[in-house]
């Protein structure tokens, strides 16, 4: 898809915020960790919430995990996304222990269950940006 094409808003690609996109641009789906106490965290940040420390590392997030909650998008509120509704921003829970907000691609909102099991995906949407996206996944 053309940046053209794309009419939706787009992360802001500068700092920490694009290392993340540009990993979900190479497939990989990463988090960061602290390298002191292992705590993972999202959205990306400087600083460990449990123990302080500045020290991090990307970290590759296995892409599995469950539907946390959803909200039901009836009525667009934004410019780009009419042609959607009714869609359904969904809260991930990695296995991992992060949360991420995105989008159960394969799944029309009336089918979306609490801990139903996923797994990223991901989506080109410009030559710059790709989004990490969920579809569903076998219960392990
Ligand atoms: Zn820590």
């Amino acid at each position: 898809m053309s940046e053209q094409s794309y009419a939706k808003p787009l992360p802001l690609m500068r700092g920490s915020t694009k290392e993340f996109y540009d990993h979900c641009k190479n497939g990989e789906l990463r988090f960061q960790r602290c390298t002191d106490c292992g705590k993972w965290r999202h959205v990306p940040r400087e600083m460990c919430a449990k123990c302080g420390s500045w020290n991090w590392e990307w970290a590759r997030s296995s892409g599995r995990g469950e539907v946390f909650t959803w909200t039901v998008v009836q009525r667009a509120m934004h410019p780009a996304f009419p042609g959607d509704v009714p869609y359904a921003p969904a809260i991930i829970q990695m296995q991992e222990g992060v949360r991420l907000v995105s989008w159960v691609a394969d799944c029309p909102p009336e089918e979306l269950k609490m801990g139903m099991p996923v797994e990223v995906i991901f989506e080109r949407v410009t030559d710059e940006v790709t989004l990490p996206k969920f579809k569903r996944a076998a219960k392990r």
